[in-house]
């Protein structure tokens, strides 16, 4: 059974140890760290979807932009980032240049 854990903003700095990253995205029901986060942007803010594989909760994380920049080029040890959708972040393509 999926259990909703509701939204939380992420509370981790720029600078922070993987532990700390960590720490701030582990499942809000059984605080397990090997969760999965799914980064989307939508409605101008980037928000993650989290799931835990350990005892199926859901919950909605809301990111800075310089915690987005943190999990993107520096991911922490056992939380699994994923992105999708088109991320400011990443470069535009070619075509839109012209
Ligand atoms: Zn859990």
């Amino acid at each position: 059974m999926t259990v909703a854990c509701g939204r939380y903003a992420a509370a981790f700095a720029l600078d922070d140890p993987d532990v700390l990253v960590d720490a701030a995205l582990c499942c809000p029901l059984c605080l397990g760290a090997d969760t999965r986060i799914d980064v989307r942007h939508t409605n101008l803010t980037p928000n993650g979807r989290g799931t835990c594989p350990a005892c199926d909760a859901t919950w909605s994380v809301t990111l800075d932009p310089q915690q987005l920049l943190r999990l993107a080029l520096d991911p922490p040890a056992a939380t699994r980032v994923t992105f999708s959708g088109r991320l400011p972040l990443l470069p535009p393509h070619p075509e839109d240049d012209e």
